[in-house]
């Protein structure tokens, strides 16, 4: 395993200008213009980022990938050739937002997953539990059964993101206790459950700011952070990658 990766999800955020002026500072810097560095951009600005990122070492992400890996009638949505078309290096998969408001479940997630490894794209599989589950103490269970799908899936071509739904964007982060904890019950279950092995990547997010990304980068089974807010701030983002690249 080759240093932190560090994925940038900008959402349903920015529009072509901005998209551009973002792009553009984390290519001018070194901390952002390298490998283990990536941005998730809206689908409808990849080609254009892909176009500007080439020649970087920034690598191009999407949030999303179709379930369905043919071309034909499927209104609305992106294929996974076609991402990997346009130059993306990973895509994200079952993001909360996405099990939330578009009702993805694991068996979508799994056509999604194989779609991406097929076409030469690699998944990032998001788990996490809600603030009630984890209330109820149901959190590893609702894990567990996230990550279920990766026993169907040979290899470990993918890279999982442990993102707890309560603290996406609410500026709530989950204490490094917490997240020492549910990173090493990820990889022991990929070491029980998978043939990845050791040397799956688990990425944390939730929150992740310049202020609190050294410490949890330096936290164990820590591979990484995906990036929501923070990274729409090509200074915040910076300080992020920075961290993580001092720990290589
Ligand atoms: C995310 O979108 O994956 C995320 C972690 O968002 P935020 O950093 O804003 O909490």
């Amino acid at each position: 395993m080759s240093g932190k990766l560090v994925i940038g999800n900008w959402k349903m955020n920015t529009r072509g200008d901005g998209a551009r002026e973002l792009a553009a500072a984390l290519l001018a810097d070194s901390a952002t213009n390298r490998e283990g560095v990536g941005i998730a951009a809206p689908a409808v600005y990849l080609s254009d980022l892909a176009r500007q990122l080439a020649g970087g070492r920034l690598a191009l992400a999407a949030q999303d990938v179709s379930r369905f890996a043919a071309d034909g009638a499927y209104t609305g949505e992106t294929s996974a050739s076609m991402l990997a078309d346009v130059g993306c290096r990973y895509t994200l998969v079952g993001h909360s937002e996405r099990r939330q408001y578009f009702g993805e479940d694991n068996a979508a997630l799994l056509a999604k997953m194989r779609n991406a490894a097929a076409a030469g794209v690699t998944p990032v599989l998001c788990v996490g539990e809600t603030l009630a589950e984890r209330e109820a103490g149901r959190h590893l269970a609702v894990i567990a059964d996230q990550l279920a799908i990766l026993t169907e899936i040979a290899g470990d071509g993918y890279v999982i993101a442990y993102e707890p739904v309560w603290a996406i964007g609410t500026g709530k982060v989950a204490t490094l206790e917490q997240i020492a904890e549910i990173h090493a019950f990820i990889k022991n279950w990929c070491l029980q459950n998978t043939d990845g092995s050791d040397k799956i990547r688990v990425l944390y997010g939730g929150s992740v700011k310049a202020e609190n990304a050294e410490a949890i980068l330096a936290t164990k089974n820590v591979d990484g952070a995906l990036v929501g807010g923070a990274s729409l701030d090509a200074d915040s983002f910076r300080v992020i990658c920075q961290a993580a690249g001092n720990m290589i």
